[in-house]
């Protein structure tokens, strides 16, 4: 099916692969068109497509094809297919050869069943990043099993972050929000934080010792795990869902004593991106965003580089064709 793409996020991950900043685990490959939090109308459908019709809101996150078959897929855990898995952009076309472009386009055609419905009442804008900011933070948190009462940290107030403070405060968690940016505190209030920490002050930090249930961390650039893993009681999980270009290191011993967990989590399923869509919706939650041209891109990435987004841009595709 055909959509046209009225708006797409913009994730830190477009940056770190238009950059080939992942030239290890997943090179760039150019030309490319980075995108993978679309919301656009359907244009055109094949006739085998039932799910959607002409005219229908629809979405595409990070992914648009898997294999199906393995014991992930079947398990509708189809972000970690052990076969062939195509992102939405960068990699290899399985079906028209050559390489997949993503959402900073016009338009995009996908398999119906890796497409998601938009429900009615949510800003098509303002839902964009749902397809992957919303999606890497709701996925974790429910696998996790994060549950009201329980003391539960976001590590960065970006793209990612800002939707996972909104996510555990609506599970009932007691949520702190560890940030950088002094400037932020206030905006992370109002998201739904009890209590905020500048993760530079090693004092604040401090206060905080052997007292978490589970931290997600949602940072992009290179930072020091070992603060964090101190922060987690007995038996406690530290989730990492930002991909930094470097290598993290990891002192043994703030994983041995407390018997601690450190993990990582990839965006979510298909079942789970539309359920997460529906509970959205039903609880009115949308990114906070701010609307930019797409001639605004270049600048929109320094800005990223510099912690100065509240909390997610998302591109206006009309102005694609003006520009
Ligand atoms: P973003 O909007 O740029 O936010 C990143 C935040 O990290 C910043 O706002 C800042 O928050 C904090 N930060 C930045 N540099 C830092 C530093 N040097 N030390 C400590 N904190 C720093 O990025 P995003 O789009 O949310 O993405 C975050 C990361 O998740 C990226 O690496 C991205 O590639 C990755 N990601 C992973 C998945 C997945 O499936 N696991 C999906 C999407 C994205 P403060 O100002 O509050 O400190
Ligand atoms: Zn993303
Ligand atoms: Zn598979």
């Amino acid at each position: 099916m055909q959509i046209e793409i009225l708006y797409c996020g913009v994730c830190h991950s477009d940056l770190h692969y238009t950059r080939n900043e992942w030239s290890d685990g997943m090179p760039a490959v150019y030309p490319a068109v980075p995108g993978h939090e679309i919301v656009g109308r359907v244009v055109a459908v094949g006739k085998n497509v039932k799910k959607f019709k002409e005219g229908d809101i629809a979405a595409v996150g990070c992914m648009v094809m898997s294999c199906r078959t393995c014991v992930n897929c079947k398990a509708g855990e189809e972000q970690y297919c052990n076969n062939e898995w195509t992102l939405t952009y960068g990699s290899s076309d399985h079906i028209l050869g050559g390489t997949t472009y993503g959402g900073y386009s016009d338009a995009i055609t996908v398999d119906q069943n890796y497409v998601l419905r938009i429900p009615n009442g949510l800003d098509p804008a303002g839902a964009a990043p749902l397809l992957c900011a919303g999606i890497t933070t709701y996925s974790p948190l429910h696998h996790w099993g994060v549950k009201k009462g329980q003391k539960v940290g976001i590590v960065g107030l970006g793209g990612l972050g800002h939707m996972g403070v909104k996510f555990a405060k609506g599970l009932g968690a007691n949520v702190v929000l560890f940030t950088t940016s002094p400037g932020k505190s206030a905006d992370a209030v109002r998201l739904g934080a009890d209590e905020v920490v500048i993760s530079k002050n090693a004092d604040e930090m401090a206060k905080h010792a052997n007292s978490f249930d589970f931290i997600l961390d949602a940072v992009s650039a290179d930072h020091d795990m070992n603060a964090y893993l101190n922060l987690l009681k007995l038996d406690g999980t530290l989730t990492l869902v930002g991909a930094p270009e470097k290598p993290l290191s990891v002192k043994a011993f703030n994983l041995l004593m407390k018997r601690r967990r450190l993990a990582g989590s990839a965006i979510g399923g298909i079942r789970e991106t539309q359920e997460m869509l529906d509970f959205c919706a039903e609880k009115g939650i949308v990114a906070d965003i701010e609307k930019i041209n797409i001639d605004y891109i270049n600048a929109a990435y320094e800005r990223l580089l510099k912690s100065d987004v509240k909390y997610r841009f998302v591109i206006d595709m009309e102005s694609l064709k003006k520009s």
